[in-house]
């Protein structure tokens, strides 16, 4: 049985505008998606900032309300837990978040931070055993654990983010949703981060959702990747598939945008670059949600939707023209100025 299963879930927002006086207007953020997770995997959710991805993760939690569907973590649907449960179960499931200076409370010392998680679900019986374990998980990140009496504003962004991710490890959770954690990291920086969860994962045989706008980053932590777009996963399989040849043009696209960091020759034919921005959420268009900005639609994407299929093992596809072949975006195909944006 999987670690984590999640089944159609959906969070949809409700909208006023002034433009459209009373009338309720609903944002469908995240729309029936599904996934699973295993006990030690890695699962990377990619795709542009405003695809749902982060909506997705905290729904995931409960830390936003799901509209619908279900989700079950280590045997227990998550989704129907009462207040009280849900905080138990909390303590198998944490995240990390992109900005950990904003998750910090910036009056609290590091060590006030972290012991908070190991008082909230009483994970210690006396001060010598708080203190103890909280000098632990500092240097389990890398950080001096006599730095356990300085504030978060005293730290750079990749230490605050250390210390976010032992805040995380502090209630020993089976599961950690990382939330973009090494975007505003500088380069350097972001590889040290990422080897970091990469061997506290080897050590505690943690699960990963793994958040990212970023596929070169992916590629490198993750076994799978879902690609999101409009709150809907358009292409999953595993991650060589999908970094190497994918079969949605919008997964194509995403991989156009980070040339330089990928390891494919210089001579190997590079997907167009696609414009525009995808269309608003709150008018969804008919047909493939991706086809106003699809370099290779036909007449049938503006009208027929297309479902995820299986194109390969593990590999799913949500295109009507997908092949197994890979790229169908020419270098011909007329694209338009602006690449995708993060
Ligand atoms: Fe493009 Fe059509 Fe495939 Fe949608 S279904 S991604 S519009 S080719």
């Amino acid at each position: 049985m999987a670690l984590l299963d999640v089944t159609q879930l959906s969070v949809q927002y409700q909208v006023r505008n002034r433009l459209f006086g009373r009338r309720k207007r609903f944002l469908r953020a995240v729309d029936c998606v599904s996934l699973s997770l295993e006990a030690g995997e890695t699962l990377g959710l990619v795709g542009e900032s405003g695809c749902g991805k982060s909506s997705l993760g905290r729904a995931i939690l409960r830390l936003l309300e799901p509209t619908s569907g279900r989700v079950v973590f280590d045997g227990k649907e998550v989704t129907r837990l009462p207040p009280r449960e849900l905080r138990r179960q909390r303590r198998g499931f944490q995240m990390i978040f992109q900005d950990p200076y904003s998750s910090l409370n910036p009056r609290m010392t590091v060590g006030e931070s972290i012991g908070e998680a190991l008082d909230i679900h009483r994970l210690v019986s006396s001060r010598s055993e708080r203190q103890e374990r909280i000098s632990g998980l500092l240097s389990s990140v890398g950080l001096d654990p006599a730095s356990s009496d300085r504030y978060p504003m005293e730290f750079s962004g990749g230490q605050r983010q250390r210390i976010g991710i032992a805040r995380a490890l502090a209630v020993d959770p089976k599961m950690i949703v990382c939330d973009e954690p090494v975007s505003a990291l500088d380069v350097s920086i972001q590889a040290q981060i990422l080897n970091l969860l990469r061997d506290l994962q080897k050590d505690r045989g943690l699960a990963y959702l793994f958040i990212s706008h970023d596929l070169a980053v992916v590629e490198y932590l993750c076994r799978r990747v879902a690609v999101m777009y409009l709150g809907r996963i358009v292409e999953s399989g595993p991650a060589a598939v999908i970094c190497r040849n994918p079969a949605h043009p919008y997964t194509q696209a995403l991989l156009a945008a980070v040339p330089t960091l990928r390891n494919s020759p210089a001579s190997a034919p590079r997907p167009a670059t696609l414009g525009g921005e995808p269309p608003s959420p709150l008018q969804p268009s008919v047909g493939c949600p991706f086809h106003p900005r699809c370099p290779v639609a036909e007449a049938r994407c503006r009208t027929d939707t297309p479902r995820l299929r299986l194109l390969g093992p593990q590999h799913e596809v949500a295109c009507h023209l997908a092949s197994d072949q890979g790229s169908m975006v020419s270098h011909s195909s007329p694209a338009t100025s602006a690449p995708i944006q993060p």
